[in-house]
């Protein structure tokens, strides 16, 4: 009953789980035009099941991201451990359906009725929204040339015969190195 691991089946769904395990890697954030995660290793689980006339999903994704250190600009591994659970409902089946809400739940209303729900996008977003706002190495993690460099960059170096150098000379030192 596997098909595409992100497409839920939704025709055909039974009370009893419907599973998907799936490894992502940084392809899946480069569809979605995310050039920033530059790797990524992730273990995507999804599970499905009917509830009265909704379907439920539960989503976990877990492992690590690697993005640009927003002081030093090496990469930096950032542990992801997220879940999330959804309803998907129908919009042609009228009454409201409580059954199983334990309110967490972000509902999903389908006017028409699809043969599957694609959750990629879920996954997506909801990756994205765990990441920190600030990336960084713990302190002292950081490439300390790299620091030493941007550093420069905005305090010049002062007096002692280098200050006609230009910046970018600094810079020749660290890529000859
Ligand atoms: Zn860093």
């Amino acid at each position: 009953m596997e098909r595409d691991g992100f497409a839920i089946p939704l025709n055909g769904l039974a009370h009893e789980k419907w599973k998907s395990g799936l490894h992502v890697g940084k392809e899946f954030f480069e569809k979605f035009g995310n050039t920033e995660i530059s790797d990524a290793s992730l273990q995507v689980t999804l599970e499905a099941w009917k509830s009265g006339s909704s379907v439920l999903v539960d989503c976990l994704a877990e492992g690590s991201i690697s993005v640009p250190c927003d002081r030093c600009l090496d990469l930096v591994s950032i542990p992801v451990d997220v879940s999330a659970g959804l309803r998907i409902r129908f919009g042609n089946v009228s009454g409201d359906d409580k059954e199983e809400d334990e309110g967490e739940r972000e509902v999903v209303t389908l006017e028409e009725a699809v043969p599957e729900y694609d959750m990629s996008q879920v996954v997506y977003d909801y990756v994205c929204l765990s990441l920190p706002a600030r990336r960084m190495h713990p302190e002292g993690g950081c490439n300390k040339e790299m620091l030493g460099y941007l550093k420069s960059g905005i305090t010049l170096p002062g007096g002692d015969g280098g200050s006609e150098e230009s910046p970018f000379s600094v810079l020749n030192g660290i890529f000859n190195s």
